[in-house]
């Protein structure tokens, strides 16, 4: 299983150790032509804007787009997020360049700025059931987006509790009426749609290598189809 990781910017060197522990090398992954060896890859996190510049210097576009297309298995962690979404807002002007693929729309510093980085415990029952342990899971945010709006194919994994941002004329008389629906809201932070996967925090940056796992086995299941349907066309 050949598993590469964009090594343009940000944490990718995390990730490729995450993968080691796991018994899996790593590839880094700076040119197009490297991505017809591998069959899945991970973007990590870092600074999306100097992450699309450096892969727009190097014309990786064109190469990441057919990628996700292909079907073949994803993961973004967040900036990676951030690129794997069709839109994103909550930029600079004009934003920058995304790959896309994944319905939702994404604010790129939805907590804040690097001091409003936290920790906090998720409930992510997907990930106990595939890899067991407990369904709690600790993410680590650092200047981290949060997605707004998913569309239907979208499977959401996390949610966060946040304090509500709604302006109290947008509310429901429901919501109002509800003790605390005034002061908190919930948003997604962890997605799976098809063979892309998303997360909002770092799991490259804790012991916990449970996320790595999870995508681990997507792209295994990905090549056991593939093998099928490969066996599929020897017979005919
Ligand atoms: N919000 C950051 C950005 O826009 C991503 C932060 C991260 O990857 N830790 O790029």
């Amino acid at each position: 299983m050949a598993v590469g990781v964009l090594a343009l910017q940000g944490s990718f060197n995390e990730h490729i150790a995450a993968l080691r522990r796991l018994g899996v090398k790593g590839v880094e992954i700076r040119k197009a032509a490297q991505l017809d060896t591998i069959s899945a890859l991970i973007i990590p996190g870092g600074e999306s804007t100097t992450m699309a510049k450096l892969a727009h210097y190097h014309n990786l576009f064109p190469a990441l787009r057919e990628f996700v297309k292909m079907g073949k298995p994803v993961w973004g962690t967040c900036a990676g997020l951030i690129f794997l979404a069709d839109k994103a807002t909550g930029q600079k002007e004009g934003g920058q360049e995304l790959i896309g693929g994944l319905n939702c729309t994404v604010h790129r510093n939805y907590f804040g700025s690097q001091i409003q980085s936290f920790e906090a415990e998720l409930a992510v029952p997907d990930l106990a059931a595939k890899e067991g342990g407990p369904e709690s899971y600790r993410g680590v945010f650092i200047r981290a987006p949060a997605i707004l709006d998913a569309g239907p194919e979208v499977e959401i994994l996390a949610e966060i509790r946040v304090p509500s941002k709604k302006p109290i004329e947008e509310k429901e008389v429901a919501e109002l009426q509800e003790e605390k629906a005034d002061s908190e809201e919930k948003v997604i932070v962890a997605v799976k749609q098809g063979k892309l996967l998303a997360t909002a925090f770092h799991p490259e940056l804790t012991a916990d290598t449970r996320w790595h796992s999870y995508f681990l086995k997507m792209v295994s299941e990905e090549e056991q189809t593939l093998s099928i349907s490969e066996g599929n066309l020897d017979e005919k």
